[in-house]
């Protein structure tokens, strides 16, 4: 088996992150919990600094050098940000979050919609790709559909074709399930949505850290996600939008910096992507998140993918031989690396605290997606999930605290 893991030199890459070299009570941390936020290797953590020591100043406001080194650096992530996913830079639009993005979307989208008029989205999703999506239906009186699920809790395709239909203005769903791991067919959605005229965002928050994307060959028209969950800062999101519809669209926000000009009664707006991004942004957030971005291309996201496949392979193994554990979601082979399980009569509160005591870091409760949880006939769930600086190692850890928590509970 440790053959297999050697494709990546993980020893090295883990030294990049000053976070391993903590020890509670004389033990490293264990962490499997990135896809809530992921760790920051010193690349991102120097890029912060370096700002705020040395060219600290406001953009597209001062004409000395500082204010023009920020500048040029904060417009540099824009572009970095455009490649990663195949996109323009001026379609990359800095947000705070993947759920500002989708509230921008939804309030921007939304806002156009006339009574009667549909969104779809899916059973699967998070929170930040549902209540949005729920309040602008509710503030409007548009109607909300749901794709429906498969046994295995895939998207049913047949029920996606009967949902989308000609009254359908957007389609929003998630690339991958925070929850089940599951890797949804978002071309394909997106074919459907596009035949019918609708518009179609992606929930990329779980995806664009650990897969390739190019925003063109999924033809997405909208795709979001999160810095923080990608080796970058917390309070730096993307919204990448098609720039003919990025145009079109209204901004969320107003205020400094997202306009051409003011009167008191009429403003006319700046370009993309500014138009979008009102008031001083996270000038630090997002220089180092270009710095995130360069460590993930250093390593290769091909390499990363196969690196997490072989971790979610061998715990989703390991896992069965705990006794009454139930995995939610599919099969190995399509899914990535998330998994949420149950022990059966064991809350995942206590599964998540007695781990605790190892320093094995999980998630546990409704990982911001009560209805999923509630179709699952469950509240919550534990949930293990990795990247790029996971061991094979660890999930023996954690294999090992999980019989210790059937031990205490036996
Ligand atoms: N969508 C999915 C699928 C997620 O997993 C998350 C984060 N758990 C979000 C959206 C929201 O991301 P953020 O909290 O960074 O806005």
């Amino acid at each position: 088996m440790k053959q297999e893991f050697e494709h990546l030199d993980i020893e090295r890459i883990r030294k990049d992150f000053p976070i391993f070299n903590r020890k509670i009570n004389g033990r490293p941390i264990i962490f499997l919990d990135s896809a809530s936020t992921t760790q920051k290797p010193v690349q991102v953590i120097n890029a912060i600094k370096y700002y705020y020591e040395n060219y600290n100043a406001n953009i597209h406001r001062g004409i000395y050098k500082i204010s023009e080194e920020a500048t040029s650096a904060y417009e540099e992530s824009h572009k970095k940000t455009g490649k990663f996913i195949n996109g323009k830079w001026n379609e990359i639009i800095f947000t705070k979050n993947t759920t500002e993005s989708l509230n921008l979307l939804a309030y921007s989208l939304g806002m156009k919609l006339k009574k009667g008029d549909e969104i779809v989205i899916s059973r699967m999703e998070h929170h930040s790709n549902l209540v949005p999506w729920q309040q602008i239906a509710k503030l409007k009186g548009l109607k909300l559909k749901y794709i429906e699920l498969t046994k295995d809790r895939q998207l049913d395709m047949g029920n996606a074709e009967k949902t989308i239909t000609e009254k359908t203005k957007i389609v929003s769903v998630a690339h991958v399930s925070n929850v089940l791991g599951t890797i949804n067919p978002v071309r394909e959605i997106g074919k459907i949505a596009h035949g019918n005229g609708a518009l179609f965002a992606i929930d990329g928050a779980q995806s664009v850290p650990h897969i390739t994307i190019d925003v063109k060959k999924l033809d997405a028209d909208f795709f979001c996600f999160s810095s923080h969950k990608m080796l970058g800062p917390t309070g730096i999101g993307v919204l990448y939008g098609k720039e003919e519809i990025l145009e079109q669209m209204n901004p969320f926000l107003y205020g400094g910096d997202m306009i051409r000009e003011v009167g008191y009664y009429n403003t006319t707006f700046n370009n993309l992507p500014w138009k979008f991004e009102a008031g001083t942004p996270n000038i630090a957030g997002g220089i180092a998140f270009g710095y995130a971005i360069d460590y993930l291309k250093k390593i290769g996201m091909d390499s990363i993918r196969n690196h997490e496949k072989r971790l979610t392979d061998y715990a989703y193994t390991m896992l069965h031989e705990i006794e009454d554990l139930e995995i939610y979601g599919p099969d190995k082979d399509s899914r990535a690396g998330v998994i949420a399980f149950n022990i059966k009569k064991i809350h995942s509160h206590d599964i998540a605290d007695i781990l605790n005591r190892e320093n094995i870091c999980i998630r546990s409760s409704h990982h911001c997606a009560m209805p999923l949880h509630r179709l699952l006939g469950v509240q919550g769930s534990a949930r293990i999930s990795f990247y790029l600086y996971n061991q094979k190692e660890e999930i023996d850890k954690l294999i090992e605290g999980l019989k210790k928590v059937r031990k205490i509970f036996d």
